[in-house]
């Protein structure tokens, strides 16, 4: 039966005729027979009783109301099947998205697609995701630069509508971390509802990350570099100024370390450089930016500092480094100033470095302070 009615479902879509039509004809062509009838046959007709008059009227109209219920019922299917796989149409090309696709209001999620649950396989439906989220907020990382649940008060959503340029979440999903650039538009004003399209940045992101440490670090002892020396001191300098604390500059060098590679050789030249950097590194305070500037050459910045307590640093650090004694016995001179209101950092530069050098006049394994 269902194959009839779709059969006819399918002839009456390649006909074209609409419900009414169909109605229409069905009505006249009932009204053609009858005519046609009293016509031919009217003197019989005529002797027919009111009964029977009724009888024959009836027949015809039950017969045309059946038909157009029958015509009802497959235009009825014919509509429900289209809508059907026109839905399944345009779930099959979300479905198929990389992206994550959410409909969501402005409070909980309505539907996801289906790479939502390659970012959330916890959950294998929507609904044992909303049974302990209402939200994919709930798995943003706080952190400046990215959007998180409540944006200074105001909620996720409305801050991507009201500021709609890119922006990106940090999500934790398990011990997975992703990045995502997201993006909301309104597709239902009446429900409130939106699109919400998160697309995965997260190979950029660890690729772009992993170019700026490349920038920054130095390629042999993976001390910062000179590039990011210059990055710093220009943002601790602005600091300094902006709220009135003490900065100091530590420049310090390797004595005779030509002698050590020449003796030694290169190699062995380069492990004092990395075993000195990692002892350096292991007595520094957090905030204390450790940088290799030179070949043997380094400084060392130290916010919230003032040139006595450098000194007492640079001091502690030149003591370390002769009782060490690893590789090759070394010792290192030091140049230490601090850092004047409003100084050019060039010149705060040649501060140090001539007190590194007067250590080195006065005999080196010295510290200088100027
Ligand atoms: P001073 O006490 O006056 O500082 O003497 P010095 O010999 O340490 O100074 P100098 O500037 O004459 O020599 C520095 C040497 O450091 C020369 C260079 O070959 C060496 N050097 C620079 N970079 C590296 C490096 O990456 N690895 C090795 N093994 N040696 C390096
Ligand atoms: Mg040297
Ligand atoms: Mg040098």
């Amino acid at each position: 039966m269902l194959k009839y009615i779709k059969k006819g479902s399918h002839i009456l879509k390649s006909s074209g005729f609409s419900l009414v039509g169909i109605v229409v004809i069905v009505t006249m062509l009932s009204g053609g027979w009858l005519h046609v009838d009293f016509i031919e046959d009217s003197k019989h007709i005529l002797e027919i009783s009111k009964n029977d008059f009724d009888f024959f009227i009836y027949k015809w109209l039950t017969i045309a109301l059946i038909i157009v219920m029958i015509i009802a019922v497959i235009v009825g299917n014919y509509i429900h099947e289209k809508n059907d796989k026109q839905k399944m149409y345009y779930k099959n090309i979300i479905d198929s998205s990389s992206n994550i696709v959410m409909v969501v209001d402005k409070k909980s999620i309505i539907e996801v697609n289906k790479t939502f649950f390659k970012y959330f396989n916890k959950y294998s439906t929507l609904e044992e995701f909303k049974r302990e989220h209402e939200s994919i907020s709930d798995f943003f990382v706080q952190k400046d630069g990215y959007v998180y649940k409540n944006m200074d008060g105001v909620n996720w959503i409305e801050y991507v509508i009201q500021n709609p340029k890119d922006n990106q979440v940090k999500i934790r999903s398990g011990s997975n971390l992703y990045y995502f650039r997201v993006s909301i538009s309104l597709i239902s004003p009446k429900d409130n509802h939106y699109s919400a399209i998160f697309s995965d940045i997260t190979k950029e992101k660890i690729y772009q990350k992993e170019l700026e440490h490349t920038n920054i670090t130095d390629p042999l002892t993976k001390i910062r570099n000179r590039y990011y020396y210059n990055e710093q001191i220009k943002k601790e300098s602005s600091n300094a100024n902006r709220y009135f604390y003490p900065l100091s500059l530590i420049v310090f060098d390797i004595d005779y370390f030509k002698k050590i590679n020449d003796s030694y050789g290169h190699d062995i030249g380069d492990d004092v450089l990395v075993e000195y950097t990692r002892l350096i590194s292991s007595h520094l305070r957090n905030g204390d930016i450790f940088c290799r500037i030179g070949g043997e050459e380094f400084t060392l910045i130290l916010p919230h500092t003032d040139r006595a307590s450098a000194y007492k640093i640079a001091e502690k650090l030149r003591m370390m480094v002769r009782m060490h004694k690893k590789i090759v016995p070394i010792t290192m001179s030091f140049g230490v100033v601090e850092f004047a209101k409003g100084e050019e950092l060039e010149h705060l530069f040649k501060r140090a470095d001539e007190a590194l050098y007067s250590a080195k006049d006065a005999g080196r394994d010295k510290v200088m302070v100027r």
